[in-house]
This record gives C-alpha cells, structure tokens and sequence, in this order.
C-alpha cells in the first residue's frame, strides 16, 4: 500500500469512530432542531484542525462546515463530503408520529440514545446519516493528524434539512421545510467543490441517477351533514373509496411504465430506479364529530419521478387522470423536484477514484447498488442542479436484513467507510509534495 495511505490509515481505529458517532446520535435532532448537533460539529472540527464553521439556515437551524485547504490549488480537485443532522425520527407530534410510525415512533431505536445490539450502533440516525457523518469526519481528521499536505481542498458538511418532510395545510414552519434546503443554501452561498460525495447508505457502492419527487394533496368534495340527514351520495369518505383504488391500480401501472436503468461508461448495467406511488396520508372530519358526515377529505399522495422525466410532465398526467375520475377533485402539489441521471461520463473521474478505494479497502470489485437504494431522492441532485459531479456512497447495510438491522452499523462498516473517504480524499485532492 501506499506509504501516505498508510501513514493515514494509522491514524483511524474502532474506538474513535465508534464514540464519534454515539456522539452525534446522542444530539436529539429532528427536523427544525439540528442546531444543537451542528454546533457540536463545528467545535469538534475546529479543535481538530478543519476549521469548522456555523452557517445558519433557519432559527437554530445550521449546516456545520469544516475543510483542509489545500496548498497548491492548481492541482488535484477539491472534493466535498456531505451528510445529513436531521433525523427523519422526530418532527411531527407525538401524535402524528404514531399515525405514521406506529409502535416504531416509540422504540428505542428510534431515540437518541446511541447502544450497541449483536455488535451493531443503534440509535436514532445511526445509519441516516449521523454514523455516516462521524466517518468523514474521522477521515479528515486522520488525514490532518498525519501530517500530509493536500494539494486541492477537501470539505466537510454536516446539512441541516435533507429529509422528506413538506409543508401543507396547518403544517408549517421548520418543522416541515426540508428536503435539501441546508445543501441548497450551502451551494448557493459559494461552499462548492470539484467533486462530492453524499454519504447516504449505500454498501460504500456508487450511484449517481435519482428519482424526482411530487407531493400532491387530493380534496375529494362532499356535503356535511347531521347524522339523521347523511347522503351516502355525497359523502366525501365514500366518495373517496373508489378513488383510492383507482390511484392504486394507476400506480403499479405508472411505475412499471417508468422503470428508469442507467449504464456505466463500460456499457454495463449500473442500476434501476422504481419509482413508486403513495397515498401516504388521509383526512376527513373530526376524531370527536362522527355524528357529521364530512365536508371535504383530504388525501396526501408521493409520487417518483423518473429522471427521464420533468414532475410537471407527470403531474399533468396524474392531473388528467385525477379529473377522468371526478373532475370536482381539487389538486394542490406542495413539493416538486427534479430527478437526475447525469451521463456516466459526468461522473466516471470521481466515480473511479471512489471505486479504487473501494478496491484498496474492501479487497474486491464493486457490484451495482440494489434498486431499493436507488429509488430515493437525495442531496446529490444539487449538486448535480449546480454542476458538480456528485455520487452517493456511504456505509450501511443493504437490501438483507431486517427494517430493525438497517437502522444500525456494525464498526467494522464504520471504520472502512473512514478508511475509503480518506483514500478517495487523498487520491482526488492529491498528497502535496
Ligand atoms: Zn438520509
């Protein structure tokens, strides 16, 4: 191996790693709430070394920014890596969490409480993203403890605002603004690179074409009525029944019909998007007023796009769709993104820079990442909106498993994660002379 590879690879271990990321589990940080971790971020960045930094995105809201400026920017590329602090735990109401999570909303798994189970971290972000945070973290601070000198920049951050969550109806404010607005606010304020890196789990493979989103609330309209004067006829709930079904049924259609597969520069498969359809959420009437037939109901449905096509182009589809069922069907859309399949070749220097060092660290060739992860949408696609090469790649576990494994790391995952940024850091931004 190489001798600054080595030098830096020395200076990475287990325990250190392991009690970073308990760490930042330990910050409670849902949505709206990511100050407290983002500060402590920035401090332990800059007591080592990289320069951490606060930049504020909202009220108590932070991206926690931290870099090794490199000596001789002429050459190499400067290469970022960013992970989210939010949570996708926490943020909603007791309430509301239970609604969505069940009894999950109250395990402990889900608490920020890091503990160790069949010798894998839990804890709520363990896997999304804290543990994935904490590894790039000790990477850059193994490089800066070794001594070596980086040609270009290697830049560290730590985003507030990646999960999933929209505002709609009484839902707004921090709570519910997220979905890349830290990463937005980072790029748009000149925090930029060369080359980056997402680390959202992903078995440390590479993927770099995403889904797209839509989030689309449906009111079906009926009539209220007192319960001696109900009208089935126009009764929002019942009228809503078939409605549903017949999302349904258009669908599984929708997504078979838009099963998006991109290739490598080597013309061999590199993976798949599905992108599915959700009705996520209903609302009618009120839990302490059965006694009335509702007025409206209120129908909340996720939609992914496929790269290949604009959410708007899939929104007139859905729309027309929606009005064929019961044209007095309201739509309101309150998220739309893009998805984003960059040409391999946008991609092919980092991703083979990112490949050798899977190559160094884990001793084998790379395989292409199950559909299952590709199906999402996640920070990359800013990047890629600002025309930066950027690919996700991060540790944890894959498609096997449990729901439960898969919101934990083992160290073993942890500390080659750290090991291959800090390869992938070295062979990008180059050892100075
Ligand atoms: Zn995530």
């Amino acid at each position: 191996m190489d001798e600054n590879l080595q030098r830096v690879f020395d200076q990475i271990n287990e325990e250190d790693t392991l009690s970073l990321a308990k760490q930042l589990i330990a910050i409670p940080s849902p949505p709206g709430g990511e100050g407290p971790v983002g500060v402590f971020m920035a401090e332990w960045m800059k007591e080592s070394g990289l320069s951490g930094r606060l930049q504020e995105i909202g009220p108590e809201r932070y991206n926690a920014i931290g870099r090794i400026s490199g000596v001789n920017p002429a050459e190499g590329k400067s290469l970022m890596y960013n992970g989210h602090l939010d949570t996708s735990q926490g943020g909603l109401d007791p309430h509301d969490e239970y609604l969505v999570y069940g009894e999950l909303s109250n395990h402990k798994s889900w608490q920020p409480v890091p503990y160790m189970e069949d010798g894998r971290l839990y804890g709520a972000g363990s896997s999304n993203c804290k543990g994935n945070v904490a590894t790039f973290m000790i990477a850059a601070k193994a490089i800066k403890d070794s001594g070596i000198e980086l040609n270009n920049d290697l830049i560290l951050a730590g985003v507030a605002a990646e999960t999933g969550k929209a505002e709609i109806d009484q839902y707004q404010g921090p709570r519910y603004r997220g979905h890349g607005i830290g990463t937005q606010q980072l790029l748009n304020s000149g925090v930029t690179s060369d080359y980056a890196v997402v680390v959202e789990s992903s078995r440390m493979l590479v993927n770099w074409s995403l889904p797209g989103v839509l989030y689309l609330k449906l009111t079906v309209k009926g009539h209220p009525a007192y319960i001696p004067y109900i009208d089935n006829a126009r009764h929002p709930i019942y009228k809503a029944l078939p409605i549903i079904d017949a999302i349904r049924e258009w669908g599984e259609q929708y997504t078979k019909d838009n099963v998006y597969t991109y290739s490598g520069t080597d013309g061999k498969p590199r993976g798949e998007i599905r992108p599915n359809v959700n009705v996520g959420s209903i609302r009618a009437g009120a839990p302490p007023k059965p006694n009335y037939q509702p007025a409206v109901l209120n129908m909340y449905v996720d939609i992914r796009t496929s790269p290949a096509r604009l959410p708007q182009d899939v929104e007139r589809e859905f729309r027309a769709f929606v009005r064929g069922l019961d044209p007095e069907i309201e739509v309101v859309t309150y998220r739309s993104q893009t998805g984003s399949a960059p040409e391999a070749t946008f991609v092919e220097d980092l991703t083979n820079h990112i490949e050798d060092s899977y190559r160094t660290v884990y001793q084998t060739d790379p395989i292409p990442l199950h559909w299952e992860q590709h199906s999402r949408w996640h920070d990359v696609i800013i990047y890629h909106e600002h025309g930066i090469p950027c690919v996700k790649c991060g540790p944890g576990p894959g498609p096997e498993g449990s729901d439960y494994t898969r919101r934990s790391l083992s160290p073993e995952e942890l500390v080659k994660a750290a090991k291959m940024y800090a390869a992938a850091a070295l062979s990008i931004c180059q050892v100075a002379e």
